[in-house]
């Protein structure tokens, strides 16, 4: 026979977790299916304050917290030609939160998922979702655990950026300007200042691509270089020879890590960025990297990972005791989460300018645009109007710079003398 569900959630990350975990606090049947056993591997280890937000509706900051993650305090933008800027959480517009974890994310998604579990879903790890059925009363899911059939009245996809539903239904939407592949590893040692500013999440632009330097807790810091596909392709080097090439050639990566020693595998990703058309149906949600992946650049996914699970959950439980109200609950969803993906996207899009990173590195510190930008950086999600248009000025310095150079100095994005 097959058993029943109120929902059923295909992936255990960030976004399963946390709607599996609201939805079960409220009372739901629920399985979260997971193809992987936890601990497993995951990149994307600086978060956003805005994510405490979620963990603490969840009931798990307590848990992370001891965890032993290392607090973040903001981050440092530097250019390969030596121009700097940081900036802090608590500078931010209005700021609630003013600090964030630098989160080793087999830890940080097995705390979240055991969490799920406590809170009372059904959590199937080592059982892939294999096929699924979505009709006009619920969705029938048969996983790869003795091909056993579930049904549940709805479906929430958070399948990362496997994106069974998106898949199936051709809504992925991808955009050409953000065709990019990163490679990146674990090092130990590398060099890291005191207090808060060695926690910061650095980046280092450079003409045609750009670094990240995340410290972790204990002596291990992340570091990828994120570049286009084609250029990766053009390099004709395996993943470990290509980083290393790329690291060598940026003093301002390369000068902290004198002593660093490589403590993993290379690792190599690309598929990115995208955004599915649709977020929703009569019967499924898409959450997290499956609703869309914006560009890691301004670590956005595992905010918007818990977000979306988050406001899955509240849809969901609005579907399930007022189905009259299920479209306008799902409209909804789509309109907030749509929004949060078009602000990463348009910030995305930018950075890969030089007039945006010129106007970035030199801040204009008029009408508090400064703590705008951190506030957008932070994971606000821009409902404020004083915030609003504060962006809006920013965003006419940088079409200015573009056209006239007169907003800030120009820059090589290049290592002095080359
Ligand atoms: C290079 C790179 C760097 C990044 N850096 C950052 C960063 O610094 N900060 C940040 O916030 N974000 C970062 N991200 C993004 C971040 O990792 C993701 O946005 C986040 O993990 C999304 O969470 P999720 O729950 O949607 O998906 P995931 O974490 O991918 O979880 C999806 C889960 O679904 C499971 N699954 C897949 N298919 C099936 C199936 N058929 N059946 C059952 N289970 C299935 C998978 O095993 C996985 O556990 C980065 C991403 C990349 C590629």
């Amino acid at each position: 026979m097959n058993e029943a569900f109120d929902v059923a959630i295909m992936g255990g990350g960030p976004a399963g977790s946390a709607a599996g975990t609201l939805l079960a606090k409220a009372g739901r049947r629920v399985a979260i299916f997971e193809k992987e056993r936890f601990p497993r591997f995951s990149v994307g280890e600086s978060t956003l304050p805005a994510t405490l937000n979620t963990l603490e509706r969840m009931g798990v900051r307590e848990k992370i917290d001891r965890g032993g993650f290392l607090v973040k305090h903001g981050g440092e933008i530097v250019s390969a030609c030596g121009q700097r800027v940081r900036f802090y959480f608590r500078n931010g517009f209005k700021a609630k939160r003013s600090t964030a974890y630098q989160v080793l994310r087999s830890e940080f998604d097995k705390i979240l998922l055991d969490h799920a579990a406590e809170s009372g879903c059904d959590v199937r790890q080592k059982t892939p979702v294999e096929s699924f059925g979505i009709d006009a009363d619920g969705v029938t899911l048969r996983s790869g655990n003795g091909g056993q059939l579930v049904r549940a009245q709805y479906v929430i996809d958070c399948s990362g950026r496997n994106c069974l539903i998106g898949n199936r239904y051709q809504l992925k939407r991808r955009f050409p300007d953000l065709c990019k592949f990163s490679l990146y590893a674990y090092y130990d040692d590398v060099r890291r200042e005191d207090g808060p500013n060695g926690t910061l999440t650095r980046m280092v632009r450079t003409k045609d691509s750009w670094f990240w330097m995340i410290p972790l807790q204990g002596k291990t810091t992340s570091i990828g270089v994120v570049m286009d596909a084609e250029k990766f392709k053009s390099m004709k080097m395996s993943p470990e020879r290509a980083l290393t090439h790329c690291i060598s050639e940026q003093p301002a990566v390369n000068e902290w890590m004198e002593k660093a020693r490589r403590v993993t595998d290379v690792f190599a990703t690309g598929d990115f960025s995208y955004r599915n058309t649709q977020l929703s149906g009569n019967r499924w949600l898409l959450a997290g990297d499956a609703a869309g992946f914006i560009d890691p650049v301004f670590s956005s996914g595992v905010y918007v990972a818990l977000l979306s699970g988050e406001q899955a959950a509240d849809a969901l439980n609005i579907a399930l005791d007022r189905p009259q109200q299920r479209a306008k609950a799902f409209r909804h969803y789509e309109r907030r989460i749509g929004r949060v993906l078009d602000i990463y996207l348009r910030w995305a899009s930018a950075w890969y300018t030089q007039e945006f990173v010129e106007v970035f590195l030199y801040p204009k510190e008029i009408f508090e645009i400064v703590p705008t930008v951190s506030a957008v950086l932070s994971g606000n999600e821009v409902r404020d109007f004083g915030m609003r248009w504060r962006l809006c000025i920013f965003h006419t310095l940088v079409a200015l710079q573009k056209r006239t150079s007169k907003i800030a100095p120009k820059l090589t994005l290049m290592p002095k003398g080359t």
